[in-house]
């Protein structure tokens, strides 16, 4: 048996998805440009995808710019706003625990001179508002907060937080990088106070390679991709047309099976933490397994994080793996790479010991209970032997 548990790294693109795609590649192949036929038609193609995803949204589909994925968004909404706003202050803010794709081009614009506060987290993972109202100044122009941290699935506040930028000063744009939340909940960043929204198609069943950038009409940012002036002049270059249609597809599908997946999301993580309960408990005498990822509404319903102390993440997900079982390391720092890979796990202030023995469980709308189940069974047969080898 195989258990794919590793849905918030990539999913699976559904048949729908895949006949789009290859439709748009192989017949209606144009390119939007072309002013003949096939030109026209790729644009429809391309409008009727940004009509499709703009309705999840309750946003204008004008709003709605292709990217190659949420790391060109995140860098889009946060380099491009802090160039386009730049006379108005140089400050900006964000949290802690962003995914690398948020961090690393703030601190690019550290180094241009902007200034940056990360704000730090609670043990669970959430921002404070305080710590965000406190850090507001006059010359603060973009906040970055994201939607579902990646690593523990724990959902920022990110309504409270729209609102209290905007009563501070409605200039401040804010940026959301939602591509855990999105096609996992509803999200309409009118209603939010969001002006910027960062979505991969890749994790919602679409294809790798395409997400987009929510611009509120109203918002002023700096296009970074130049050429030929496509999508507005604002994100040059061939629109991809398979791209944008798989993710729509994606985005249709994830929207009209919202409650029923939300409600399968959050049996199968009852599952895996009574699950992981239940094994604490027939594993007595050994280090107790630690559930990072709370129950309840602050937190996504499909993803499970958990350090099971005295074998380390690397060793367990590799056992794992040879009985079919996929799933991520919640830590292993790597020592050549500046960022650690997990800038989370760090800011949550766990010891050590918990920091490297953590795994990430994700699920999406197609786990099945036997997947859950099937991994637990490989838990309880794998941990007593792997924590004999441990170091005490
Ligand atoms: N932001 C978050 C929260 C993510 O989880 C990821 C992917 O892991 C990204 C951004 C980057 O997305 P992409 O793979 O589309 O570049």
């Amino acid at each position: 048996m195989e258990a794919y548990l590793d849905n918030s790294a990539t999913t699976r693109c559904t048949e729908a998805v895949r006949d789009v795609v290859i439709h748009t590649m192989m017949d209606d192949f144009g390119n939007p440009s072309s002013k003949h036929m096939k030109g026209v038609e790729a644009e429809r193609y391309l409008r009727d995808a940004r009509e499709t995803i703009a309705k999840t949204l309750k946003v204008k589909e004008k709003e709605i710019y292709f990217t190659s994925g949420a790391t060109e968004s995140n860098n889009w909404a946060i380099i491009g706003a802090a160039m386009a706003n730049r006379r108005a202050g140089m400050h900006l803010i964000t949290t802690a625990v962003e995914h690398a794709a948020v961090l690393m081009p703030m601190h690019y614009l550290e180094e241009q001179g902007f200034r940056v506060t990360y704000l730090p987290v609670d043990q669970k993972g959430h921002i404070s508002l305080t710590d965000l109202e406190q850090a507001i100044c006059d010359d603060t122009i973009l906040v970055s907060i994201m939607y579902v941290n990646n690593e523990i699935g724990a959902i920022e506040p990110v309504a409270e937080a729209g609102k209290l930028i905007k009563s501070k000063n409605p200039g401040i744009l804010f940026h959301v990088d939602a591509v855990q939340a999105y096609g996992k909940m509803t999200v309409h960043p009118k209603k939010l106070g969001i002006d910027l929204l960062s979505v991969s198609a890749h994790k919602i069943h679409g294809p790798k390679g395409i997400g987009f950038l929510y611009i509120n009409e109203k918002s002023r940012i700096h296009p970074l991709i130049l050429g030929g002036g496509q999508q507005k002049g604002m994100r040059s270059g061939t629109d991809n047309v398979p791209g944008a249609c798989g993710l729509a597809m994606a985005a249709k599908e994830a929207y009209e099976h919202l409650g029923e997946s939300t409600e399968h999301l959050l049996a199968l993580k009852k599952r895996m933490m009574d699950g992981l309960e239940a094994l604490n408990r027939s594993l007595m005498g050994q280090p107790r397994i630690v559930i990072h990822s709370e129950p309840g509404e602050r937190s996504a319903p499909h993803i499970v994080s958990a350090a099971f102390p005295g074998v380390r993440s690397e060793v367990l997900l590799h056992a794992l793996e040879d009985k079919g079982i996929y799933v991520s390391a919640g830590s292993a720092c790597s020592s050549n790479k500046k960022l650690p890979v997990s800038t989370v796990l760090k800011e949550l202030h766990l010891k050590p010991e918990l920091l490297e023995s953590t795994l990430r469980f994700s699920f999406c709308r197609y786990t099945t209970e036997a997947e859950i189940d099937y991994c637990l069974s490989a838990l309880a047969e794998l941990l007593p032997v792997l924590s004999r080898y441990a170091r005490h």
